[in-house]
């Protein structure tokens, strides 16, 4: 039992949402059986583009490496096969960020789906080379499995003049959409993973703190994270930090904010602010990918919402189509669905379709009734403020939504377009029902088009 009384920290603004976890909390991760095809986007990460590196016909193994970076040293992860079988078809489809993009189509060999694997060797980080741990965070094709799908070993490589000033990784188990509850059962399940995949963080950037951040709806997870850590002999190193339940906590800066009291400066990214954030989930794999040389093929998410009739966490290989999952793993109320969420209900992606491939950053999947969504028709601004007030990177999105409303990108941005972390919380609060993160979405995009 816990007997110090512990600091409940966080930042200023952010929602208290209903959280709506009930359905979810506590139950183990089921596993879903290999399906007959997985779907794979070659492109699953933030950053420069990825080529196939199979043609129609071969066969691949469970593992192998199945995509990566088009030019080489750009920014990019490879793209693991999750099944043994045969390359049937390499052309586009459905992502789930609801872009076309390329995708390897693989039919899984029946006899073999899982068994026949193509995994590295196990690589000890306490007597591996820095270079050789950073290289295996890389080739495991370890990204932000929160959603931002950010590779990890950029994060755990930042240029020399900014690494001297990094003093903290911080693990991201705050979780703090509604619904998902992958982040607090991977905590659960694998407590000794996310330790390891801490530790070998702190080994290969030299760091010597970190500190693994939860909301306090998870303190009952305090216990056996620090048991962990003991185990590991790492209690002057590691710490728990609890934050208070509060949306959007699970941000990086919001994050960073709460536990060291440090803000990352407009425009910058948490390096600024002397921390890397990892999520927990990333972490774990990472871990694997040392002592099992298991690539990112398989993710834990959240299947819940008011259309789902048994809310599950579950274990799926990556590139499993959604309508492809047994019903025993997403049972669903077509009378009452409609809408389906990849993603949280704040920061996910509406699709029309359940033709969608399971990714690397696919944290859940919400089905949602007519009664969980909100209409979406869009009234005229009424200049209430509620979305300044809210907004937890303190912009002014109705600033930002008249701008972008008459194609002026440059006023967009001078009111901090791009400092925007797409969490939300403004067009929850609008009463107009205005489409603010979803207009600054796409302002971003077309930002960034611009500036390439
Ligand atoms: S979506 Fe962007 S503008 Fe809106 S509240 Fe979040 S950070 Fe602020
Ligand atoms: S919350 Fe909506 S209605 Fe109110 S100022 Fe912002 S954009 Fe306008």
């Amino acid at each position: 039992m816990e007997s110090v009384k512990r600091k409940i920290k966080t930042f200023k603004r952010g929602l208290l949402l209903p959280m709506r976890k009930s359905a979810t909390e506590g139950k183990a991760v089921e596993t879903a059986p290999v399906p007959k095809q997985v779907v794979i986007p070659v492109n699953q990460h933030f950053g420069a583009p990825n080529q196939a590196l199979v043609t129609v016909g071969d066969y691949v193994k469970r593992g192998q490496k199945i995509a990566d970076a088009a030019k080489p040293g750009s920014m990019t992860v490879p793209v693991h096969a999750s099944a043994a079988g045969v390359v049937k078809k390499i052309e586009m489809h459905l992502q789930s960020n609801n872009t076309l993009g390329l995708c390897v189509f693989v039919e899984s060999d029946p006899e073999k789906a899982e068994s026949d694997t193509d995994f590295m060797p196990p690589l000890d980080p306490q007597t591996a080379s820095k270079e050789d741990c950073l290289a295996r965070v890389r080739e495991a094709g370890v990204v932000g499995m929160g959603g931002a799908g950010f590779p990890s070993y950029v994060k755990l490589s930042p240029p020399t003049e900014k690494l001297g000033k990094i003093d903290t990784i911080i693990a991201d188990g705050a979780e703090c959409e509604p619904y998902l509850t992958t982040d607090e059962a991977t905590m659960t399940e694998k407590p000794h993973r996310v330790v390891q995949g801490l530790a070998i963080s702190m080994r290969i950037t030299g760091v010597k703190r970190a500190i693994i951040g939860m909301e306090d709806n998870k303190k009952s997870l305090i216990p056996i994270m620090e048991r962990e850590i003991r185990l590991a002999g790492l209690e002057d190193a590691i710490t728990v930090g609890l934050c208070r339940t509060r949306y959007p906590q699970g941000g990086e800066k919001m994050l960073i904010t709460a536990l060291t009291g440090r803000e990352v400066p407009s425009g910058g990214l948490p390096m600024d602010a002397g921390c890397i954030v990892q999520n927990v989930g990333s972490l774990a794999t990472i871990a694997e990918a040392f002592y099992l040389g298991k690539p990112l093929i398989d993710r834990d998410l959240t299947v819940s919402g008011g259309a789902c009739r048994i809310p599950k966490n579950i274990r799926v290989p990556i590139g499993t189509i959604l309508m492809d999952l047994p019903e025993e793993f997403m049972k669903i109320d077509y009378h009452s669905l409609k809408k389906i969420l990849f993603g949280g209900p704040m920061m996910g992606v509406s699709m029309a379709t359940m033709d969608v491939p399971i990714q690397k950053n696919t944290s859940g999947v919400v089905l949602m009734t007519a009664a969980e969504t909100t209409s979406d028709v869009e009234g005229p601004c009424i200049h209430c403020s509620r979305c300044i007030r809210n907004c937890p990177c303190r912009l002014s999105p109705a600033l930002m939504n008249i701008a972008l409303e008459s194609g002026d990108l440059d006023s967009a941005v001078m009111a901090g377009l791009m400092d925007c972390m797409e969490c939300g919380s403004c067009a929850y609060m609008c009463p107009a029902r205005i489409k603010l993160v979803q207009r600054f979405r796409v302002g971003k995009q077309l930002m960034r088009r611009r500036q390439k």
